[in-house]
């Protein structure tokens, strides 16, 4: 499986994820978070790696997929 693939499953799992200049936003799926917006970016970079970023600063301890 392609990292493009993991991509693809893990948009899916996050459900909506409104398209951004870079990749994708998504509600933080930290549990203790309680996300109310999108805080969470997704996205595949020059390299094709998976890249998850929380912007409230809570750490993404492992992908989703
Ligand atoms: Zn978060």
């Amino acid at each position: 499986m392609t990292n493009n693939d993991k991509y693809k499953i893990i948009l899916s799992k996050l459900g909506i994820t409104p398209k951004t200049v870079n990749g994708h936003t998504a509600q933080c799926p930290v549990k203790s978070h309680n996300d109310a917006k999108n805080s969470l970016s997704v996205c595949l970079d020059n390299d094709n790696r998976i890249l998850l970023k929380c912007h409230a600063g809570y750490p993404i301890e492992r992908p989703l997929a």
